[in-house]
């Protein structure tokens, strides 16, 4: 039989284009396109893509339906799935930070003691705190979390910071980042040895195209 690696990629979002490119700038060239397609056979190379939502990326490879994946390592870290990072690909930066109301006075991750956090990273939130010594309330929200502080939902957030202008529009600031990010390229713990031979080329193809741009 031959041996395919399965690659799930994120079928539209931030790291979407960036994940297209980098197997692009590894030769690897996708039958078909267009848009809204699920699944594309690579033409010179033997894989094949898989488009998901990121949050299931780790999931499709930890349970061995894809043997490779690009995420961000904030989901990855969340979903808490056991793969194994094959690479860091530079790409996809970004950071998970505390933000509280603008007029409030912030000193330390200590002034959150007692008080409750929105957020869509329960996980990393819950594990700094604790890491800190801090006991606060963390409420899971799936998305609009800037908006808990100014609803009475929360007294601060932990969400991703890019520019800031969305922390600014809700009447937040940026107290401290908890977690820095950048998309990697995740492994199935269970690869085959055929499939295992086909990573290490891809890492060989990587690495080359990452010390071409340095
Ligand atoms: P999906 O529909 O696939 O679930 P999504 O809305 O959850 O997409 P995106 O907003 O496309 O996700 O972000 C994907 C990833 O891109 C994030 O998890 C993060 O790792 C990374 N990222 C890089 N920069 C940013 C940014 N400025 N804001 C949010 N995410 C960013
Ligand atoms: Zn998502």
């Amino acid at each position: 039989m031959n041996t395919i690696l399965r690659i799930s990629i994120q079928k539209s979002g931030r790291l979407s284009e960036d994940s297209l490119r980098l197997f692009k700038e590894c030769g690897i060239e996708l039958s078909g396109g267009g848009t809204g397609r699920l699944k594309a056979q690579a033409t010179n190379f033997p894989a094949e893509f898989l488009f998901l939502r990121d949050d299931d990326i780790a999931g499709y490879v930890a349970d061995g339906v894809a043997d490779l994946g690009v995420v961000g390592q904030n989901v990855l870290e969340e979903s808490n799935k056991s793969v194994s990072i094959a690479k860091l690909l530079g790409f996809g930066k970004c950071r998970l930070s505390i933000a509280v109301p603008r007029s409030d006075e912030y000193r330390s991750i200590q002034d959150l003691e007692g008080k409750s956090i929105a957020t869509s990273y329960p996980r990393i939130t819950a594990a700094y705190l604790a890491n800190k010594g801090v006991r606060a309330d963390i409420h899971e929200i799936s998305g609009s979390v800037e908006i808990a502080p100014s609803i009475g939902l929360a007294s601060a957030v932990c969400d991703i910071v890019s520019s800031g202008s969305t922390l600014l529009a809700n009447g937040l600031k940026e107290a401290e980042p908890i977690f820095y990010s950048e998309a990697v390229l995740v492994a199935s713990p269970k690869l085959s040895e055929e499939k295992q031979t086909l990573l290490n080329q891809l890492i060989f193809r990587i690495e080359a195209v990452q010390a071409a741009k340095n």
